[in-house]
């Protein structure tokens, strides 16, 4: 049995996955609205991933005899200025969800919730794999600057992404 305090935690974590999952989706509409559709993929299945992050940790909640509630998804932004806005916001947002993460495993550790910690432990990982892809986006489009070819060439690459396979 999950004790109130760790459930009630990873209660609020699907609902910060939920809203990485509704902000990615916003970044794939925007790259939709600015003809770049393997940005907009890209997104999409960053998207796919968080709902599937989200999924995890319901999972567990569910097999230690807890309880699942979910509440409100705040509305995500709608808007960036370029680009290289997007994905560093998508960065920023990733080294925020770390934070959520790690905070989550040190309240694991106080509750001497092992089982909630081994299932955390993959997240941490994870965490690491999120940043390093959206940072390694970020210099590229740095790079890339105002060089439409460029841009182009990235929005190709990114295109290749297939949802569930690792970025
Ligand atoms: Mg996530």
């Amino acid at each position: 049995m999950i004790a109130d305090k760790m459930e009630k935690a990873l209660n609020s974590q699907i609902n910060a996955e939920l809203y990485s999952a509704y902000i990615y989706l916003s970044m794939a509409a925007y790259f939709e609205s600015k003809d770049l559709p393997g940005m907009a993929n890209w997104m999409t299945a960053q998207a796919q991933e968080e709902v599937a992050h989200a999924m995890k940790i319901y999972q567990h909640i569910v097999e230690r005899g807890g309880r699942v509630s979910l509440a409100a998804i705040e509305g995500p932004p709608n808007e960036w200025a370029s680009p290289t806005a997007v994905f560093e916001a998508a960065y920023k947002h990733e080294q925020h969800v770390t934070k959520l993460i790690h905070d989550l495993v040190a309240l694991s550790i106080e509750e001497k919730d092992y089982p909630s910690k081994s299932m955390l432990d993959w997240f941490v990982d994870e965490q690491v794999e999120e940043e390093a892809s959206a940072s390694a986006i970020v210099a590229k489009l740095q790079m890339i600057g105002d060089n439409g070819p460029a841009l182009l060439m990235l929005d190709r690459e990114l295109g290749a992404r297939q949802a569930g396979a690792e970025e």
